[in-house]
């Protein structure tokens, strides 16, 4: 893994061509989804960095966390942010209604989680968060961002294209959906990489049970949560959900995940005080979505500086 990210990135010589075009591509596709939302009245809110509190990333099945990362700062102890899930929620109860955010999470990846060229130990969400929205309303905005992101690419940066090698195909809408039960069922345990080679689009993926925040149905026990999971072995690309917002939902499953009520403080007053607006939202791993648009081999080649699980460089 060292061989490969050294090959294509010596940070004592000039860029490669490579690196370059992925960065311009980068740059594109940001500016193309940024300012879609903006036509459609999003809030551009900056991101929080540290904080007492952060999405537990817990439960889920795909955890892989070997520490978090916290500090003492004034005396009291903040985390460094694995996702800003709390403050989203906050913001659409409390102003406006429909946000997004570049957040940069750190979430410290098992060393052997190198392996998948999936994962990072920094990386930057592509948040967004809407209050009264539904499922649907979400998948509309990503499928959205995700085929006019490809759509210019193709269009108007297709010499870089040319220097990557890449042919790159612009996907169907809406994007098929699937319980993961019957993902399950079909694939086994290891559904997850599977389904990414097999479709050739993009899919989305229900029911995932995971974190207190994510909407369970108390009838019939199905979460309206989501993945978008990519195709050609890339993998989970968003998560997302329709979110709880009463109170004893809310307390109940934090007890249930083992979790300090504390940290969740004015999530809960909100929710006490009826303020806590019913929302859903999602975030798409900027790194992720770049490294399948520029068809790299492993997510940290679209990186600047690498963060690969286990690997603290230089810089
Ligand atoms: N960004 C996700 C959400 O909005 C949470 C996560 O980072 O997994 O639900
Ligand atoms: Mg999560």
């Amino acid at each position: 893994m060292r061989g490969l990210m050294l090959e294509g990135l010596d940070l004592r010589k000039p860029m490669s061509g490579r690196k370059i075009a992925i960065l311009r591509i980068q740059t594109e596709v940001l500016r193309v989804m940024v300012e879609r939302l903006l036509e459609k009245g999003f809030y551009w809110i900056l991101p929080v960095i540290l904080s007492k509190s952060t999405d537990p990333l817990w439960p889920d099945p795909e955890f892989s966390i070997e520490k978090k990362v916290e500090v003492e700062i004034y005396g009291e102890k903040v985390s460094a942010m694995q996702s800003m899930i709390v403050h989203k929620r906050v913001l659409v109860s409390l102003g406006p209604e429909k946000i997004f955010i570049l957040s940069p999470n750190i979430r410290i990846e098992r060393r052997d989680r190198a392996a998948t060229g999936r994962h990072l130990y920094e990386f930057t969400q592509f948040e967004v968060e809407v209050a009264y929205a539904k499922m649907q309303d979400i998948f509309g905005i990503y499928e959205e961002l995700i085929t006019e992101s490809i759509k210019y690419v193709r269009k108007h940066l297709s010499r870089e294209l040319e220097v990557l090698g890449r042919e790159l195909k612009i996907p169907q809408t809406p994007f098929k959906v699937y319980k993961r039960s019957e993902l399950e069922e079909k694939y086994g345990a290891s559904w997850q990489d599977e389904v990414s080679r097999i479709f050739e689009d993009p899919i989305w993926v229900t029911g995932i049970p995971r974190e207190f925040y994510d909407y369970e149905d108390p009838e019939t026990g199905e979460w309206r949560n989501y993945d978008l999971i990519l195709p050609e072995g890339y993998g989970e690309v968003i998560s997302g959900a329709e979110r709880e917002y009463e109170y004893e939902k809310l307390a109940k499953k934090l007890e249930r995940d083992g979790l300090d009520k504390s940290n969740y403080k004015i999530l809960l007053d909100l929710a006490k005080e009826g303020l806590l607006k019913p929302s859903a939202g999602a975030g798409l791993g900027i790194e992720r979505f770049i490294a399948y648009i520029v068809g790299a081999r492993h997510v940290a080649e679209v990186q600047p500086f690498p963060r690969i699980p286990g690997i603290v460089p230089e810089i």
